[in-house]
């Protein structure tokens, strides 16, 4: 039987590409790719003779029984996306869950990610965070969305297109007031990368004063709302004062 290796490529720098997935994509029989144009050019910049066949949004749910097929009769097949990590945001998840479900062997060969690469680098806090995805086409969506995502307390990684990013930070100002601090990640891992942290108004002074910086791929974060002290559960309160009390 064969393995599904869920396979990482860079998000910018081709460089960031790991000698597994270097092998892994040599090796096995067929690569499902989302664009295979764009995989292609990877692939032979990697000097990679393409065996791509094209795995998109439209046509996954299909496709999906014809790769776990080809897993039964042996063959190993590589998924890839057009950047980073499949799955995330990206096409694959119909392809995964039913190799799970039909007990074919699925293995990652991990590497870049735009979420984590923006928020290992962010200084927002990373003991928890979420990550959401693109923020909702609709201005009341959208604010609900940021709202529950300070709400929750925790950092929250967002994936903005360019066309819409001027119109968050108005849902966000809006919500959360002009105070509100905010991080961008812009471009990461090539020529122009960028990182802005600031209140929801200075970003978008930023981003008004040179309109090429609105262009680009950008992840923003929002840092999460922070605990109050009656938020905090009683027994933790309790366990607070005893050790305040023991406190030199
Ligand atoms: N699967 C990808 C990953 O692992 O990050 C994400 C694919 S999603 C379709 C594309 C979005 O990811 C962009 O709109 C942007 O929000 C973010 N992104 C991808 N590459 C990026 C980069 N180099 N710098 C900043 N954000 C990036």
């Amino acid at each position: 039987i064969g393995t599904l290796y869920v396979v990482a490529t860079p998000i910018g720098n081709l460089d960031d590409i790991s000698q597994r997935a270097i092998a892994t994509l040599s090796s096995v029989d067929l690569i499902a790719a989302e664009d295979t144009r764009h995989t292609g050019k990877l692939l032979s910049h990697l000097s990679i003779k393409a065996k791509t066949f094209a795995l998109h949004d439209h046509n996954e749910k299909q496709k999906a029984q014809q790769i776990v097929n080809w897993l039964n009769e042996g063959l190993d097949v590589a998924l890839v996306s057009d950047a980073g990590t499949p799955l995330i945001s990206d096409p694959g998840y119909s392809v995964v869950s039913l190799c799970r479900e039909q007990g074919a062997k699925v293995t990652p060969v991990p590497g870049a990610c735009a979420a984590i690469a923006a928020v290992s680098c962010s200084g927002l806090p990373t003991d928890r965070f979420q990550f959401l995805g693109f923020s909702p086409a609709k201005s009341k969506a959208r604010q609900d969305f940021f709202l529950s995502a300070y709400e929750s307390g925790m950092t929250s990684i967002i994936y903005e297109s360019t066309h819409r990013i001027m119109a968050s930070l108005d849902d966000i100002e809006h919500v959360l007031g002009a105070q509100q601090q905010v991080v961008l990640a812009k471009e990461l891992t090539k020529t122009f990368e960028t990182f802005f942290s600031g209140t929801v108004v200075e970003l978008r002074e930023f981003l008004t004063e040179d309109p090429t910086r609105q262009r680009g791929e950008i992840v923003l974060m929002l840092p999460g709302k922070e605990k109050q002290p009656e938020e905090i559960p009683a027994d933790a309160r309790r366990m607070l004062s005893l050790l305040e009390a023991e406190m030199p």
